[in-house]
């Protein structure tokens, strides 16, 4: 990679706390801060596990001089359910990650989008539902003053934000506080990445997760898959200066996978 790249990039790099999860969040920013990441994204699932205070989380960020996004909570919800009162708890739950993103001074909080309930169910109908879910966390974002970042999903049986015609569909309205979270190793299972960012609308984009991945395997360590990750962060690098977070949780071995990430971007000259 010819110095120049790194002249250039004003890209910080960061990790997911959810690395960590065994350990209080706090020593997670700890950990990813030593490793030498200058970002951290704080899972609120980790922080609704450990329960610590949010001045506490947001002061240790500060004094370590991370910037930080918050992922709201993912695991068993769903925006677009036609179950009732799970849908209700996922808009709930997504409004307390907006209050929570700005409680601890996150420069973004990445939610999910909606998914089908069933793989049979009316497409139609679910993006009636995502649609009215964007309108209810479009305002929610506005009364916080809080930039919501909705992730591209991987292509899986009932997801349905996948597409760069779905971020067409969905994000070229009035909304005056979502984004979107380009996913480089989700954007893979359908496309070279790429090829994908030349498709969809570069002014969307305000948040980016990375990992590598293969033909069927997700969120590996950089370098243990296919994709090619110098040349989708070279076409980033032409547009984009916000984070860019390692995600790909490997059980309890956070601290070496954090590492050999940061070592891989350190090799490919992404960082110093
Ligand atoms: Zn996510």
């Amino acid at each position: 990679m010819p110095e120049s790249f790194l002249v250039q990039n004003k890209i910080k790099f960061g990790a997911s706390t959810w690395f960590f999860q065994e350990q209080p969040v706090i020593t997670a920013l700890q950990k990813i801060k030593k490793v030498g990441f200058k970002a951290a994204e704080i899972w609120m699932e980790h922080i609704l596990k450990t329960g610590e205070g949010l001045d506490k989380i947001k002061s240790a960020a500060e004094q370590l001089d991370l910037d930080i996004s918050l992922h709201g909570t993912s695991y068993d919800i769903n925006l677009t359910s036609i179950n009732k009162g799970i849908r209700k708890e996922s808009h709930k739950q997504a409004e307390e990650a907006i209050i929570m993103g700005r409680r601890i001074n996150a420069r973004v909080v990445v939610l999910h989008p909606g998914r089908l309930s069933s793989s049979k169910g009316d497409k139609k109908e679910y993006w009636e539902m995502l649609l009215d879910s964007f309108a209810f966390i479009d305002r929610a974002a506005g009364r916080e003053g809080v930039e919501v970042t909705i992730e591209a999903m991987e292509k899986r049986p009932r997801e349905i934000y996948v597409m760069p015609e779905d971020m067409e569909y969905m994000l070229n309205r009035e909304w005056q506080n979502i984004k979107l979270t380009f996913d480089i190793a989700d954007s893979y299972t359908v496309m070279e990445p790429v090829e994908y960012l030349k498709r969809i609308r570069k002014n969307w984009i305000c948040h980016v997760h990375l990992s590598d991945g293969s033909p069927g395997t997700t969120h590996l360590p950089l370098g243990n898959g296919n994709i090619d990750i110098d040349s989708a962060l070279k076409a980033l690098t032409t547009f984009y200066n916000g984070l860019v977070i390692i995600e790909g949780y490997v059980p309890g071995n956070g601290k070496e996978v954090v590492r050999g990430n940061f070592n891989y971007l350190k090799k490919h000259g992404w960082v110093d």
